[in-house]
């Protein structure tokens, strides 16, 4: 048993119309997936601006919590978090910068914003 079913236009004139109908719902699509991404991009970044305002801390997202500022970040933190990455980066002040690999460094410039 055949399940394909075959459609053949033979008329050049019909054809003609149904490419014509084929490209005009292909261009409608295609105006929907740009009207989507559109969104999807103002999503992210309404997300990123959320992130960083002071409604809710960078690291931990609550929002019930004073907020300090870190202007290099960009970013609001609550007073916990920065407490606990401002401890952290004093103890990564302490180590040598020789001694850090290439990622260890970017984490240390990171967390110098916090010192
Ligand atoms: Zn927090």
């Amino acid at each position: 048993m055949r399940n394909g079913r075959t459609i053949r236009i033979k008329d050049p004139q019909l054809q003609k119309i149904r490419n014509s109908l084929r490209d005009v719902i292909i261009a409608a699509v295609n105006a929907r997936l740009r009207e989507y991404r559109s969104l999807q991009q103002r999503r992210t970044s309404l997300k990123q601006f959320l992130r960083q305002s002071i409604c809710c801390c960078m690291t931990c997202g609550r929002r019930d919590r004073d907020m300090v500022y870190n202007k290099p970040q960009n970013s609001w933190y609550c007073t916990e978090c920065y407490e606990g990455q401002h401890e952290h980066a004093r103890k990564m002040a302490r180590i040598e910068q020789k001694d850090l690999s290439y990622e260890d460094k970017r984490m240390a410039d990171y967390y110098d914003t916090f010192l």
